[in-house]
């Protein structure tokens, strides 16, 4: 593997997604300074990167090349909150923070203004791949920020996956809850059809097998019903809690640009139902079970079933 020009990164937020692109990253040969607010990562990664106590205290002082700050935290609160409790006043001039989890694209680019007041460059890298991306360095990274520092950052993002430089600050954020959101609508529909065809009939398996050879295939039909309903493991790692932050934020960002919006408003209230009924913590895969759940008991009398 080349050498990276950025050997060490500071890294606050080692959940679902963190801890995969941490072990990567510390594969690479990059020194990795973490911190996250729960007990458990810490234990995890005793061995790989260097667990610090308070965000503040992941800036990289003495690596190769820019410092790197990388967040992969929930939302665009925990990021501001992060920031606020000290990592905002610890960047030094010509630091690159890069938020890499599914943030708000207005609060980011309000936050990249305060981030330049203090001499720091704001880029954000959200991705999309999932915790078995992740895992195996194939995400897709939607970047967002100038030129230069994207420039810089990319051979270590590219550790990671398959970076796409979409436009400036701001813009990877629109573009990854964009992408949630024909995500989620996909998967709604695929559901849809898919039960609708298990009550006429017809086998699941059999059906994927047949629809993902035409027109009507999605990552829904090719990736989360295989791998995560048929096998009724509802494991994928994305929760449906942190789907409905992102469709809520594509829903915003097609209002306020005057878009048509009618079927992601649709498509807003059926997950947001979905995840009053369900719990807390549910794989947004399990949007199939609550759709199962509101499945009438009454078929209709034309079918033979
Ligand atoms: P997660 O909840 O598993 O991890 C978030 C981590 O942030 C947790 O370990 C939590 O303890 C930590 N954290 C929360 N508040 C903190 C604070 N104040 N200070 C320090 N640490 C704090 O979530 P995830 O699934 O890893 O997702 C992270 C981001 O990536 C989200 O924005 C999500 O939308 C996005 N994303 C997730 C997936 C996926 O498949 N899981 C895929 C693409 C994008």
């Amino acid at each position: 593997m080349p050498e990276l020009p950025v050997r060490a990164v500071g890294f606050v937020g080692l959940g679902r997604m963190g801890d995969p692109m941490v072990r990567r990253l510390a594969a690479a040969g990059v020194d990795v300074r973490g911190h996250d607010a729960a007990p458990g990562p810490r234990t995890t990664f005793a061995d790989l990167v260097t667990i610090v106590d308070k965000p503040a205290e992941v800036v990289p002082v003495d690596g190769e090349g820019p410092p790197v700050v990388v967040l992969m935290l929930p939302d665009s609160n925990v990021v501001e909150a992060v920031l606020g409790e000290g990592l905002l006043d610890a960047l030094t001039p010509g630091t690159l923070l890069v938020d890499m989890g599914s943030s708000e694209p207005m609060r980011t680019k309000a936050l990249a203004e305060r981030v330049a007041a203090r001499g720091a460059v704001m880029i954000d890298a959200p991705v999309s791949g999932g915790v078995s991306g992740a895992t195996a360095g194939t995400l897709t990274i939607m970047v967002g920020g100038p030129d230069a520092e994207v420039a810089a950052i990319t051979p270590l993002l590219a550790v990671l996956g398959r970076v796409r430089h979409v436009g400036p600050v701001g813009a990877g954020h629109a573009l990854k809850a964009l992408n949630n959101l024909m995500s989620a609508s996909h998967l709604l529909a695929s559901s849809e059809a898919l039960l609708a065809g298990e009550r006429f009939g017809l086998d699941p398996a059999v059906m994927l097998d047949a629809v993902n050879g035409s027109s009507g295939r999605s990552g829904s039909t090719e990736n989360k019903w295989p791998n995560f309903v048929l096998p009724e493991t509802y494991n994928s790692g994305f929760a449906l809690a942190l789907m409905v932050k992102d469709i809520r934020i594509a829903l915003g960002l097609a209002e306020a640009t005057g878009a048509p919006s009618a079927l992601a408003a649709r498509t807003v209230e059926l997950w947001s139902e979905a995840a009053a009924a369900l719990a807390p913590d549910a794989d947004h895969t399990e949007i199939v079970r609550w759709l199962r759940a509101g499945e009438s008991t009454d078929p209709d009398p034309r079918s033979d079933r």
